[in-house]
């Protein structure tokens, strides 16, 4: 049995159905912001990647920093628990992420996956109210169109259509749904858009523990880019009616919307911030849920006294040390001397000027670029099994889906990569079906 026909009947990939998966691509290496994987020809092919492995690789594949920051830790220890132990990676990783993370965000839980960070963020949220007397607050508000995270709290905070959450009615715990936000990022601001949010804090607020969204960037929800006032506006609510900000930055984080948070489009601080993928540079799993010491402390006040979670893995030394020279990579900027602001920029500049021109195509509904974001939105879903393969003919890894055809690559790309990513996207839109 080859090494995909084993894959196929055996494993399972990232939604992906058991008995009709889409074809997967073997890797067979990747360096600097290429993957080489065997094509469907039978033949090794080097492909720009275009998505980042999920936001993630920001510096690319196998940098040597990132890869002497492993090595070394490995060969000290590789893992120890976190329970009663601590360890120089965790804490200098923790330093490094309160000197950068938005005002007032001071107490680090490391935690060893997105949605586990989400998890421990709403835990934290209800256990902050019940400790304060208010176990009545126990529900959410989150907008529509959002994604935080496939665990089963997190998918209650997500769009309950893309989220399937009628497959799982009985089990999902059911929270408060504002319409998604319409103003995009660079159009002008109307007080309307936040009426409906307003309306639900001054009916429910008694009820509701904190409000959780992805600032400005709705990732897997939908690639929607929103005006960052709204954010600004949500941070006031939850002020005036008592109820904590969770912002989700696990995929915008470290800079990839052109701001080292997206928190800081709208220049407000969350109560809790999630963070992951692009923490440790795509090197491993690892993700944080940070608080302030308002939220610290009432967590821990009363019974039981301590806040409940525990991973086995938190603060895993290897994606600590990884995580550290990742943001030290970022803020020192190591590539072709230029930081990363500048980087993020040039990419942002190229993809606005290369996808615009798609915007006038009869199929497409809509382009928009934000920071190192490109999206193509489509008027009908795509064949994505169809246009990978010519994607990866074209030298470009970009997975669709839905309408959407949209990429967002490692910050090290150089211009002729990302030129290689929107030819592919034009070939896309124009030529296929
Ligand atoms: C990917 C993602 C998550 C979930 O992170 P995992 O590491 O996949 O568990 C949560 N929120 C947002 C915004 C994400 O993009």
């Amino acid at each position: 049995m080859s090494n995909t026909e084993f894959d196929k009947q055996h494993i399972w990939h990232p939604y992906t159905s058991a008995t009709a998966p889409l074809p997967c691509y073997e890797v067979t290496g990747a360096k600097g912001a290429e993957l080489t994987l065997i094509a469907q020809s039978g033949k090794e092919a080097t492909v720009v990647d275009g998505m980042s492995s999920w936001w993630c690789t920001i510096h690319g594949y196998n940098h040597p920093v990132l890869n002497a920051a492993v090595n070394d830790q490995l060969n000290k220890f590789s893992h120890v628990m976190f329970g009663g132990l601590t360890h120089e990676p965790a804490i200098n990783l923790c330093k490094r992420l309160l000197d950068i993370v938005p005002q007032g965000l001071n107490r680090v839980f490391l935690a060893d996956s997105g949605s586990v960070s989400i998890e421990v963020a709403i835990k934290m949220a209800i256990q902050y109210w019940a400790c304060q007397g208010r176990e009545e607050k126990s529900k959410l508000i989150t907008p529509r169109g959002g994604y935080h995270g496939d665990t089963f709290a997190a998918m209650s905070v997500c769009d309950p259509v893309n989220g399937m959450h009628s497959l799982f009615k009985k089990t999902l715990i059911q929270h408060f749904f504002a319409p998604a936000p319409q103003i995009p990022f660079h159009q002008n601001w109307h007080p309307d858009e936040i009426a409906p949010m307003r309306d639900i804090f001054e009916q429910h607020h008694h009820e509701v523990a904190a409000l959780i969204l992805e600032p400005v960037v709705q990732g897997a929800g939908g690639m929607r880019l929103y005006h960052p006032e709204y954010v600004k506006q949500c941070r006031q609510l939850c002020d005036e009616y008592d109820v904590l900000l969770i912002c989700d930055e696990i995929a915008t984080g470290f800079g990839r919307t052109g701001e080292l948070f997206a928190c800081n489009h709208a220049d407000i601080s969350p109560d809790i911030l999630c963070i992951g993928k692009a923490l440790t540079g795509g090197y491993m799993t690892l993700a944080a849920a940070i608080c302030t010491e308002e939220v610290a402390l009432g967590v821990c006040e009363g019974e039981p006294g301590v806040f409940m979670h525990g991973p086995t893995f938190m603060g895993n030394p290897l994606a600590c040390s990884v995580a550290s020279a990742s943001i030290d990579l970022l803020l020192n900027g190591i590539w072709e001397g230029e930081g990363w602001q500048k980087n993020v920029k040039r990419i942002e500049s190229l993809l606005e000027d290369g996808l615009r021109p798609l915007s006038q195509h009869p199929k497409v509904a809509d382009v928009r670029c934000l920071g190192a974001i490109g999206v193509v939105e489509m008027k009908q879903a795509v064949d994505v099994a169809q246009i990978q393969s010519e994607f990866v003919k074209k030298g470009a890894w970009i997975r669709p889906f839905g309408k959407l055809i949209y990429v967002m690559p490692p910050f090290v790309c150089s211009n002729e990569q990302i030129a290689t990513l929107i030819e592919a996207i034009h070939y896309g839109v124009t030529k296929l079906p």
